[in-house]
């Protein structure tokens, strides 16, 4: 089978493997019918993550249909449509049974897909403890509008249900990008009073102008963000604050937009250490929530996918056979044609 794969530093490669065998009992092999790429591959692209093991098949973020299943798996059966996690974790040890299955102490816990073992961007993939790594897609979801569940999705998801919004709350969420929007539209789900976006790429603004007009998007660029936050929230500053742009300065921007008292979720992946300024925010009392996705959520996005609650099909803006998916890393890495997602057709 045909599969895109991590060499070395700089050089990804389709190229023909074996097709994905079961390994364990827990296991299932699903034929990948939509994968796409994600701003974490291009991390491993540029050498940026050093747990990437290179011949893995890179993609982590993919919908399929069940091809086989070992003997244990419960959940799924050959024949049946489904989404696949970011994220491994076995279902059993303790920090999956308190839902934190980032932290899985499985040898292949947290994000293994497509970083330590073969990933999605191929026909197969083999995917470790099925039950608790896949999630049936409802009859009347697409392919298109699952795509995004195991990742994007489910962190937006996550990172809206920690920052523990309410109805009252101005809400200020730093970057536009994918991942971005996606926890955009499930803080939309929370209805708090106020939706403020701080972003700086003009395409990814007027994307977010079009399609969520009710939310306020400030350019740092432009607007001095600590004043427009102010004067657009009931107590001197954003209630709730989401840093999910991951840049120089944002990290910085989100404690200092928030109320004292608030919360700053902290979603992005940082390339370099960030500063706590202790002594700056003192008497501010805020509290911190840290990354990475604890990604369990997957069977009740499905359901408000199948509800029309969530609907991230806009951002899927281009589509390429797997023959093709040179060009479309292209188009993704180098935001080439206002490009937000890419999907993979194998
Ligand atoms: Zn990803
Ligand atoms: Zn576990």
């Amino acid at each position: 089978m045909l599969a895109y794969t991590y060499k070395e530093k700089g050089k990804f490669v389709l190229e023909e493997k074996e097709k994905p065998q079961l390994c364990e009992e827990t296991d299932a092999i699903v034929r990948v019918t939509l994968a796409s790429i994600c701003s974490s591959d291009i991390h491993i692209k540029h050498g940026a993550v050093p747990r990437a093991v290179p011949g893995i098949t890179v993609g982590h973020e993919m919908v399929g249909v069940v091809e086989t299943v070992g003997n244990k798996v419960t959940k799924v059966k050959p024949g049946d449509r489904v989404t696949v996690n970011v994220e491994t974790f076995c279902g059993e040890c303790f920090f999956c049974k308190n839902g934190y299955v980032n932290n899985c102490t499985d040898k292949n816990g947290g994000w293994a897909l497509g970083c330590r073992i073969d990933g999605g961007q191929a026909e197969y993939v083999r995917v470790p403890y099925a039950d608790q790594g896949l999630n049936l897609i409802p009859g009347t979801v697409t392919d298109e509008e699952a795509l995004l569940t195991g990742d994007v999705l489910a962190t937006g998801f996550w990172a809206a249900r920690i920052s523990e919004i309410r109805e009252e709350d101005t809400v200020v969420i730093l970057g536009g990008g994918p991942t971005g929007i996606c926890t955009l539209l499930c803080v939309m789900l929370k209805s708090p009073k106020q939706i403020i976006l701080c972003e700086v790429d003009q395409e990814r603004i007027a994307f977010i102008k079009k399609h969520y007009p009710k939310v306020l998007v400030v350019n740092p660029e432009e607007t001095d963000v600590e004043t427009f936050v102010k004067a657009h929230s009931d107590h001197g500053g954003a209630d709730r604050v989401l840093e999910v742009a991951g840049g120089s300065q944002t990290f910085d921007l989100a404690w200092k937009v928030a109320r004292p008292n608030g919360i700053v979720t902290i979603v992005a992946l940082y390339e370099e250490n960030q500063i706590l300024p202790l002594p700056q925010m003192y008497g501010k009392n805020l509290i911190f929530k840290t990354g990475g996705v604890d990604g369990c959520d997957c069977d009740e996005i499905l359901k408000l996918i199948e509800e029309k609650k969530i609907d991230t099909t806009p951002l899927i803006t281009h589509t390429f056979s797997l023959k093709e998916i040179e060009k479309a890393y292209d188009i993704f890495e180098n935001r080439k044609e206002q490009v937000i997602k890419i999907a993979i057709q194998p």
